[in-house]
């Protein structure tokens, strides 16, 4: 096989990617899959930051006055350049990101659904028509563009959370300005210049419509500091959105903050458990534990406990774990060191508290960072259970009463993604009723949404939510419209004010 780098610049060359952008800069980019340097990216300074978001100010103003169903032909024709690029970009999210082959097409169809969504939307931004309290008067809520749209992304979905937001906010009447993670810049600089494709065939956009800023935190903090910018969605760690939302807060900007999960799955006694395990094993160590609906907590009913977990080790001492380019693994590499030392950090912590561990051993060595999928038998919800670590460890708890179940499962910092397996309608409902997360589920495992559900969490995950429902309301600003047609001017709530 060729070395990974060669391979890195001939994608990069058949995406269309100016190689001044990634041959001569000062950040160096590395593969997970060997730790390898692939290219020096050029980092955006404080000057290129300035003059971009005074691009992207001009630019708004020119594409808020583009009717929304011309600013739905612009993404339906990146949706297209998608299309024909999507093997290419995909096996670049494995290169840079580390995924399974299928989890790097599966994101970029991602970003495909979302546009195919955005386009559609694109003509159905409506409004309401509300009853009036006062006679000869029509009340409506009318939805305006809001103004430039800063995107801070995460490494682990490089490309498809900023499509998420993007796709939205163009259609919305928006520019935006993306910082893709530092961990990730290829994919960025890959997604920018197939949406270059479609601006060139659209024809008409104002130039700086979507740009893209490489760099660092520092990057991210000008976008949140900025007056120009009116909505800043965030998707990373918490630690992330704790900086990041006073500073926005501060200037009364608009924020989606999509941040950390900890996200658990109760197995109750009626459960389907061949199609537990499935979902189970998908959810805690597909993406090698680096999605942010990653299954981190699972509570298995007393009565199916040891059976169910002798397969799921079972699972777990069998996955192929490995360089996703060179055979058939379905766990490929931790991002970086930081992540496999995390990793081994909250290992030790469980023990310390009491786990039993089973895997989580390093695979291989060198400048990657292979590790087996962990399972960690815990005597209860304690230590680095309570914790989001980045990284495949699985904490398994018992438990023989449904409500305690579900009171241990909200009794952490995070809320995103939750799930039950049980065939018990009165279970499966007590558990949606009652889990505090913006995801439930049932019979499935808590990763790999689709696009048409609103995505998000609650708590220290953010509150934010994006991609399908009504979340393109948050990419737009509310006017309430009044018109009086009659030739009284009453006042509402009976007022009365005679001059
Ligand atoms: P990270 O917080 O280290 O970085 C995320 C992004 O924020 C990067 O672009 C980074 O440069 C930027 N950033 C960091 N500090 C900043 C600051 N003070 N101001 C402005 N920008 C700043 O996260 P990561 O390691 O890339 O990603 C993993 C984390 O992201 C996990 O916690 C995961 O759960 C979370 N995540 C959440 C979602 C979601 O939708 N809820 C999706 C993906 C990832």
């Amino acid at each position: 096989m060729a070395p990974i780098g060669a391979e890195t610049a001939r994608l990069l060359d058949a995406l269309g990617v100016d190689r001044a952008a990634w041959t001569d800069g000062s950040m160096p980019s590395l593969s997970p899959l060997t730790g390898e340097q692939v290219a020096m990216v050029r980092v955006s300074g404080a000057a290129d930051i300035d003059a971009a978001l005074d691009r992207a100010t001009a630019a708004f103003r020119a594409w808020s006055r583009v009717p929304a169903p011309r600013r739905g032909e612009l993404v339906r024709l990146f949706g297209e350049e998608l299309r024909a690029a999507k093997d290419s970009l995909a096996r670049l999210v494995t290169i840079e990101a580390g995924k399974i082959p299928s989890e790097g097409a599966g994101e970029v169809q991602e970003m495909i659904d979302i546009c195919d969504f955005a386009v559609g939307l694109s003509r159905q931004l409506y409004g309401l028509t509300i009853a009036t309290e006062r006679p000869g008067h029509r009340m409506m809520e009318v939805w305006h563009p809001l103004g430039v749209i800063g995107v801070i992304s995460a490494f682990n979905f490089p490309v498809a959370v900023w499509a998420w937001n993007a796709a939205l906010a163009l259609v919305c009447g928006n520019s935006v300005v993306w910082k893709p993670s530092e961990k990730t810049p290829l994919t960025a600089l890959a997604t920018q210049a197939i949406f270059e494709r479609a601006l060139a065939r659209f024809g008409e956009a104002p130039a700086g419509l979507s740009q893209l800023l490489i760099g660092g935190r520092e990057a991210g903090e000008a976008l949140v500091d900025d007056a120009r910018v009116a909505l800043v969605s965030a998707t990373g760690s918490t630690r992330m959105g704790r900086a990041v939302a006073p500073r926005l807060a501060g200037r009364f900007a608009r924020a989606i903050l999509e941040l950390g999960g900890n996200n658990g799955v109760i197995v109750a006694p009626s459960a389907d458990l061949d199609l537990a395990l499935r979902g189970v094993a998908f959810g805690a160590m597909g993406t090698a534990g680096q999605r942010c609906t990653t299954t981190r907590r699972l509570f298995v009913h007393d009565s199916i406990h040891d059976a169910f977990v002798a397969r799921l080790k079972a699972a777990y001492a069998s996955v192929a774990v490995g360089n996703p380019l060179e055979g058939d693994v379905l766990v490929g590499p931790l991002i970086d060191r930081a992540a496999f030392e995390a990793m081994q950090a909250a290992l030790a912590a469980a023990r310390d508290a009491g786990g039993v561990v089973h895997g989580g051993t390093r695979v291989g060595e060198g400048a990657s960072y292979y590790v087996r999928p962990a399972l960690v038998e815990m005597p209860g919800q304690v230590g680095p259970v309570l914790e989001e670590t980045f990284a495949p460890i699985l904490y398994v708890m018992r438990y023989d009463d449904l409500d305690a179940a579900i009171r241990l499962h909200n009794a952490v910092a995070a809320g995103l993604s939750s799930a039950i397996f049980t065939r018990d309608l009165t279970e499966a409902e007590r558990f949606l009723a009652a889990s505090d997360c913006g995801i439930a589920n049932v019979n499935l495992g808590t990763s790999g949404a689709e696009i048409g559900g609103a995505f998000g969490g609650e708590k220290e995950t953010g509150g934010g939510r994006e991609s399908g429902s009504d979340s393109w309301k948050a990419y737009m600003r509310r006017a309430t419209n009044t018109v009086n047609y009659s030739d009284a001017l009453p006042l509402a709530q009976g007022v009365s004010f005679e001059i």
